[in-house]
Parts: C-alpha cells; structure tokens; sequence
C-alpha cells in the first residue's frame, strides 16, 4: 500500500494498470470493483487525505479542508447559485447527509427511451450492485432514536396533509445522530468511500496520489495513457512537484459532473457532446419557526422525505439540520434584530424542497481549472420549486409553525399562515431564490448516439481507446432522488464491463 501526499518538489512516476481520476462515490466505486478483479490501481485525488478524527469542528474549517474551492463555484446565467463539492480523499461522500436511495425504475425506461442505453437488463445489474453496496455501507433505516425533533416533526405534518413519507436510509453504522454529515462525521459512523473502498483499494495492492490535481490525460494519438499534473498544498494551495501516473491499460475519470468535463477539455478530447447535459436538483430551504424547541443540533442530518412529488410536480421534500453558521446565513438584518433572529434559531426546523429540474446546462473549462457552469433554470422549473416552497411552507404550519423564512426576494422576512398564498404570485425569477445545488449529473453523458453522447452504456468514451467516465458526469438525466447509489452502481457497472473486455 501506497499513499503519497504532497511532495514539494521531486517528479513522482508511477504506474499501474488503471488510473482512477477521483475518489468520490463513483471513483472509489469503479477503484474497489477493479482492485478486486485483480487489477493493479492508483487512484488520483485533487484533495487532501484526513482521517475523522482530523475533520475540522467548524464549518469554516470543512469549508476550507473538505470543500471544492471553498464551496465558491457558482452557476453562471440568470442567478449566481452556489455550487457545493467535497474535494478530499472520498470526495463529495465526505460532506454528504449518507442518503441512499435505489435507482427507480423508471429511470432506466427514460434512459433507453431518451438515450439509447438502459432498460430491464441494466436495471438488473444497477440493482444487484446496489444489494451488495447496501451491505458493504452498513445501509439502515434511520432510527427512530436518532430521529431528531425536526425530521419527527415533518413525518407528523405529512402523515396528517395525507402526503406519502418515510424515514431516510443512511449508511451508518451507529449514527450518534449528531447532525454533523456536512463537515464530515468526526465520530467516524458515516461510511464515505475513504473509510470503506479507498483503504481496500491499498490493502488489494492499490496506490493513492493525494493533493494531486490532474491537469490532463496523458493521450497517445487516440488512446488514453495516463495522466499527469502538479501536487497543491492543501491549506496554501501553493503549487508542488509534478506527477505522472502511466496507465497500462486505461483511465477512468470521476472527478465530478464539473470536474470530468474540464480534465477532458484540457487533455484535447474531442466530443460534440463533451459538457453539455449538465443537470441539476436545485434545492432551497424553507425554516419553519415554532413555539417550542425543535434542536437542529441533534439527529440524523436529513433524516426525512418524501418522494410523492417527484414525478408531477416534480420535487423532492426533506429535513436537513442546519449548524448555526450555515441555518444563519438565512437570517435577515444587524444588530439586535440579528441578535432577536438569532435567539430564534433553537426554535427553527429547516426543511428543504429539491427540483427536479428538466433544464439542463453546459460545463467548459475556464481559468486556473475552474469549471464554469452555464446553467439556468427555466419558468417550468422555476414553478414547480415554487410549488415545492410552498408544500413545505403549508407542511410546518401544518404542525403549528408561528412563521417561515421564505428567503424569496418579493415575500416579506417572515410569512404566517394567513399569508400562504402568497407563494402563488411571487416573482419565478432565478434572482429571487436562496438556492443551493449539491445533486450533480452529466456533462460526459452515456447513449447510443456519439453526436449527442460522450460515452456508450459502458462509460466508454466514443472515438478514443482506455478512457472511460465513471462519475455522476455519465447520468444523462436527473433522478429525482438522492444519487450517490445509482453512482456508484453505475461506476461499478462500468468497472465490471472494463474487467471483462481487457482480461
Ligand atoms: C452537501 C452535500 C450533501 C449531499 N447529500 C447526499 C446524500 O445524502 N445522498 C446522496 O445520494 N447524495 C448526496 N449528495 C450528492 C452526492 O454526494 C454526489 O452526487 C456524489 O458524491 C457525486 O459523486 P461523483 O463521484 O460524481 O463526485 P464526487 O463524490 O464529488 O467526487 C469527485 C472527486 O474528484 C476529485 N477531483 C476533482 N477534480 C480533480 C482533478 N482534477 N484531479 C483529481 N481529482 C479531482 C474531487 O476532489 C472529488 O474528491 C450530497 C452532496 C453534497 C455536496
Ligand atoms: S449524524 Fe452525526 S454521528 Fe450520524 S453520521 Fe452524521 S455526523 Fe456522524
């Protein structure tokens, strides 16, 4: 086993049979699927290796350890949306709330309908992945004791508007219920990828590079055969020595639906379909204050949804509790005002409407790495998070909520019950939402078709030898539930066709 952190200064030169760009829920997926076939991996990471027990305590701390760019990368378009990455060893698996939800069917009948690719024989297989990753991640239905008063409350607000719920499946193992997934679970119960398959990739005789950006893949003519860049400080970003990683027999890039696209545009790959198809569920959270203490500071991070609303309208409703620092940045005004908001805030149940947006993006690579992301949101879209906000609005006054915080510009700071319907005719303008996007897909699309598809169903990229996308970029559309376990099948999938087309 092998890790090499930054190196300041020598040249590092490996090789291997893979080389896995990433190591987030589709890199370290595709990594431990290969390493156990037999192949001799080195995983490429842009971030830095910590353990839990060096997860930082503040959200300031996460922010600038765990985070893609400090949390800084934001859609360019209408409105300047926050775009929220985990760039670490385990990437966005890190900072995640460890919800997993299977792949509903129908998406693998869109995809074949859509995009040429999917159907009953890959819902099989993503499906079968997904029995064996619930059993390597610990997946358990969130405990009734580690609950938390917010998520309590929802489930009672559904249960009495008649709305279809259920309690999160999480993969845990002993969740203290501290409401802490964002900055990373310092108690070590969150089983992200760099505490599950990263160490087996090393133990299976795997390698890690971490601290290490890849700034292309090395091509010869029309074959992908390794990749090289320069390491990066992780706290003084400042720039270190180089690294080659050679690959005998392929790389798979999985650095992201925003980081995928931009590695393949700086390598020179040429593809009509390289950055578009980038999709979103753009989320914007509605606090619900009531009379009593709700505590955000204990219980599962979300440990509540529902999914009735994700085909018409099309939305997705949950709980997410908030550390002061993050549920603050909703708070209006200065001063004692602020001060008053504050005290406010042990009252406060943060609940969340997710889009299932139809509106789709581009990716292109811009300065320094940075992707930018064009992407707006349409009118369609636009409504129906609307209707979501409301939904959520009408559930917290459901349980005797005195006010919400819409965030909406044109709503006032605060919203009674009496004053719901204003939902109805507020601005649908991007401008005036507090949205946060964190559910990634496509940029590097799967199909059939190589003028509308970067890859085929195998992750194989169209026109080149040995490069292949296993990352949410390869989704060609959204799912309307929480995606880390259809990535990780689907990473899977695509190493297990890899292992039998080069064994
Ligand atoms: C706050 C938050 C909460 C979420 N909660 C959930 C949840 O509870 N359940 C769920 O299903 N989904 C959740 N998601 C989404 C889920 O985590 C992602 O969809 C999933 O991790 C994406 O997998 P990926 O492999 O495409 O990318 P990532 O997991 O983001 O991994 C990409 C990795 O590539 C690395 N990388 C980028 N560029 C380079 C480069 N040039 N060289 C080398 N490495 C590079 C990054 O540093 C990163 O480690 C959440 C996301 C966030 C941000
Ligand atoms: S809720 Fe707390 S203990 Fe449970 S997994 Fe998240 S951070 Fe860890």
């Amino acid at each position: 086993m092998t890790h090499q952190a930054f190196e300041p200064k020598q040249h590092i030169q490996w090789d291997a049979d893979y080389v896995v760009i990433g190591t987030g829920a589709g890199g370290a997926a595709a990594a431990s699927e290969l390493a156990r076939g037999g192949a001799e991996v080195v995983m490429v990471e842009a971030g830095p290796w910590r353990d839990p027990s060096d997860y930082p305590a503040s959200v300031y701390g996460s922010f600038r350890d765990l985070f893609d760019r400090w949390g800084t990368t934001v859609t360019r378009g209408k409105a300047i949306w926050p775009i929220i990455q985990g760039s670490c060893v385990g990437g966005s698996t890190v900072i995640n709330s460890a919800i997993v939800v299977r792949t509903p069917g129908d998406i693998f009948d869109q995809w074949q309908r859509e995009h040429g690719v999917g159907g009953d024989v890959l819902a099989e297989r993503v499906w079968a992945h997904q029995d064996r990753i619930e059993e390597e991640l610990f997946v358990e239905t969130t405990r009734p004791d580690r609950l938390g008063r917010s998520s309590e409350l929802a489930a009672a607000a559904a249960q009495k508007m008649g709305i279809e719920g259920h309690l999160m499946r999480r993969s845990v193992k002993d969740c203290l219920g501290s409401a802490g997934c964002l900055q990373g679970c310092r108690h070590g119960k969150k089983q992200s990828t760099n505490l599950q398959w990263v160490p087996e990739v090393l133990a299976r005789g795997g390698s890690i590079l971490s601290c290490a950006p890849v700034q292309r893949i090395v091509m010869e003519g029309r074959r992908a055969a390794g990749v090289e860049g320069r390491f990066r400080h992780p706290r003084s970003r400042r720039k270190g020595g180089c690294f080659t990683v050679r690959a005998r027999k392929g790389v798979l890039v999985a650095a992201s639906s925003t980081h995928t696209p931009c590695i393949l545009q700086r390598s020179g790959i040429k593809s009509s379909a390289l950055g578009y198809g980038f999709r979103a569920h753009p989320g914007c959270a509605i606090p619900g204050v009531y009379p009593d203490p709700v505590g955000m500071d204990f219980g599962a991070t979300q440990g509540w949804a529902s999914v009735e609303f994700r085909k018409t309208p099309g939305y997705k409703l949950e709980t997410l509790n908030l550390p002061l620092e993050l549920a603050a940045v909703r708070l209006k005004g200065g001063g004692s005002a602020l001060m008053e908001r504050i005290e406010e805030l042990p009252r406060m149940g943060v609940w969340v409407a997710a889009c299932r947006a139809n509106s789709s993006g581009r990716v292109t690579n811009s300065f320094g790495g940075r992707p930018a992301v064009h992407y707006i949101m349409d009118q369609a879209d636009m409504h129906r998070l609307r209707d979501g906000l409301k939904k959520t609005a009408e559930l917290h006054f459901e349980m005797g909520a005195t006010h919400v915080l819409p965030g909406i510009q044109g709503l006032p700071y605060k919203l009674t019950a009496d004053e719901l319907h204003r939902f109805d005719s507020v601005s649908t303008s991007p401008k005036a939402y507090t949205v946060i996007i964190s559910h990634l897909f496509g940029g590097a699309v799967m199909g059939a078709d190589p003028k509308t598809s970067f890859c085929d169903g195998s992750g194989k990229a169209y026109g080149y030898d040995g490069l292949y996308i296993a990352d949410a970029a390869l989704l060609p559309t959204n799912l309307g539930v929480n995606p880390q376990h259809t990535i990780m099948a689907m990473a899977r999938v695509v190493a297990e066709d890899i292992l039998e087309h080069n064994s």
